[in-house]
């Protein structure tokens, strides 16, 4: 069984996720830790657990998410796993940070690149590689249909979208990748967003005013 504890960090209140199970084994899902304060918060967490942190793992590239990438990489030795389409982003991690006034002396450096279908495993548990796009390029979910969760990044929030304003960002296509990909799971699944509270697939169904008429088709 997969816990999930959730952080809030850096000026745009990223939710960075650590997922654990019963062997002690635990991924970190974007660290978005920006000052000493935050690393410590999330660090202290892992010892306080006896956690081992095995991978780290990126939902996309929009600084937001990788701000604390350099920082986990220099605590705990993980280098974070993304999907390549994301690298458009991720090679200008500094400028961008630099237009937010966040600090970030390099570009992250990817360990490994996630692919769709893929399985993320760790300690006992698995989890499965969405690719879920119109967001960002590069955009994946984790889903864990054992444990009846999915952490969708910027795809998907409690009665909301993600934005398709910044570059690579296409409405029809982040449709596409909620209906086809996450409106496909189990009603009671646990939707964990990038920002934001957690919801369900079967409470954004009927309620999220963004994705209503096309219920109709389902
Ligand atoms: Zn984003
Ligand atoms: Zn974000």
């Amino acid at each position: 069984m997969i816990n999930v504890q959730k952080f809030m960090f850096n000026p745009f209140h990223v939710n960075t996720y650590v997922l654990s199970d019963e062997s002690k084994d635990c991924l970190i899902i974007d660290p978005g830790c920006s000052d000493g304060v935050e690393s410590l918060e999330l660090t202290d967490y892992l010892k306080d657990n006896d956690l081992k942190p095995v991978r780290v793992l990126l939902t996309h590239t929009h600084i937001d998410h990788v701000i604390g990438c350099n920082a986990v990489e220099e605590l705990l030795n993980l280098k974070p796993e993304a999907h390549q389409a994301g690298m458009v982003f991720l090679d200008h991690s500094t400028q961008t940070a630099a237009t937010y006034g966040l600090p970030l002396d390099r570009n992250p450096v990817v360990e490994k690149y996630l692919n769709e279908g893929e399985d993320i495993t760790f300690g006992n548990s698995k989890l499965e590689v969405l690719y879920t796009p119109g967001h960002a390029d590069g955009s994946v979910c984790f889903l864990s249909r054992e444990d009846g969760f999915v952490i969708v990044g910027d795809v998907l929030f409690q009665m909301s979208i993600g934005r398709t304003d910044f570059p690579t960002g296409d409405f029809d296509i982040l449709k596409s990748s909620i209906f086809d990909k996450l409106f496909v799971l189990p009603e009671e699944t646990l939707v964990y967003s990038g920002h934001g509270p957690e919801t369900t697939i079967g409470f954004e169904k009927v309620n999220n005013p963004f994705l209503k008429d096309d219920n109709a088709m389902y």
